[in-house]
């Protein structure tokens, strides 16, 4: 695919990372193609569903095989605006995902390149993986986000002093004696 067509879907991908920003979650986003259109869409849901699962690349591939009844995606190529970790890369790999292509790199988790090798975890499925598209795009979106959480963490106090404010902001249990029926 040309670098114009990467970069078009890649600021689709982008636009679904800045969704997951302002609904609190770190800002990943991600869209399955399949002939040139996009058939799966997915943003970072950590936060908001309280799942380690649910990461951009999973939910758009999951999208994206309920669209087209099949969880072989072998004709279809995956965006997203970071590195996947090792997690969706083992999806990545599971799905027959025909390429790859990435925004940032993730040094702490990335799979492609950082911290794993994806070539190396795709023992029997090749995917082609091209990283560095519209990278400076996704790093600002991801350092603004971490900017912005600082800023507020600092205006809330520490994490331990929220918690104990928000525990202390649990209603007391009812008295059982009101509470009983007559
Ligand atoms: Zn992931």
């Amino acid at each position: 695919m040309t670098s114009s067509a990467d970069e078009r879907l890649m600021r689709r991908a982008l636009i679904l990372a800045a969704r997951a920003a302002r609904q609190g979650d770190v800002p990943v986003g991600a869209v399955v193609v399949r002939d040139g259109v996009i058939v799966g869409r997915g943003y970072n849901r950590r936060e908001q569903r309280q799942d380690a699962t649910e990461h951009a690349e999973m939910m758009a591939l999951r999208q994206a095989s309920r669209r087209l009844g099949s969880w072989r995606l072998d004709d279809c190529d995956l965006y997203v605006t970071l590195e996947p970790c090792v997690m969706c890369a083992g999806a990545i790999i599971q799905a027959r995902i025909r390429s790859l292509v990435y925004g940032a790199q993730d040094p702490k988790a990335g799979a492609c390149v950082s911290i794993a090798n994806l070539a190396d975890l795709a023992h029997n499925h090749a995917v082609a993986v091209k990283g560095g598209v519209l990278a400076q795009e996704s790093r600002v979106l991801l350092l603004d986000f971490f900017r912005k959480r600082r800023a507020s963490d600092r205006a809330d106090g520490s994490k331990a002093q929220r918690r104990r404010r928000a525990l202390s902001q649990v209603p007391q249990q009812a008295n059982p004696e009101q509470a009983a029926p007559k």
